[in-house]
């Protein structure tokens, strides 16, 4: 996986994703935190990144119409959070969430997709020297997570 580093706004980054899922839906995003955070990272790859996470959070969250996404940042790392308040997943099911394929429950469930998303991102933060994860409550709602850090000597090696 090749990067292409450029130092951009991160914030800016995630309000063009959210205008551009909301395109044609009505979802309420609420941006909380931070109004710039200046990375070095792949724009692309983290853009698909933001894609991923918060196209999930729309989709597994169909009661709810409510996406939270918070940035901030210390010296060492920004972090983002996407959290939703819909179906939540099982405890027992988080170790597998990042793998290849998977989807809980995939065979019993009424939401498509191939599994490939959150292994994706997974991928692209730790190629970015970065950590992800998630905590759920299942039928509450999931915040996932992930850093990047902010020195470009750290992202590339
Ligand atoms: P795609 O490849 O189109 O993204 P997908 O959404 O099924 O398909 P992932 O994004 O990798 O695949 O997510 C894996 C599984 O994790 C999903 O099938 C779903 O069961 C669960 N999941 C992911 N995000 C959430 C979320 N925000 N809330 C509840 N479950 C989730
Ligand atoms: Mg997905």
């Amino acid at each position: 996986l090749a990067l292409n580093i450029t130092r951009f706004d991160i914030v800016d980054l995630i309000r063009d994703c959210c205008d551009y899922i909301n395109y044609n839906s009505e979802h309420e995003f609420k941006l909380m935190g931070e109004e710039e955070v200046m990375i070095f990272a792949d724009y692309r790859r983290i853009y698909q990144v933001m894609i991923n996470l918060i196209g999930n959070a729309v989709k597994y969250s169909p009661q709810s119409n409510r996406v939270e996404i918070t940035i901030y940042h210390d010296e060492e790392n920004v972090t983002v959070s996407v959290r939703d308040f819909g179906i939540g997943i099982n405890p027992e099911k988080l170790p597998h969430l990042f793998d290849r394929y998977y989807r809980v429950d995939a065979f019993g469930h009424q939401f498509s997709g191939l599994g490939l998303g959150l292994y994706i991102t997974a991928e692209i933060i730790q190629r970015h020297n970065g950590k992800i994860g998630v905590d759920s409550n299942l039928g509450a709602g999931s915040n996932f997570w992930f850093t990047l850090p902010m020195d470009d000597r750290m992202v590339e090696q």
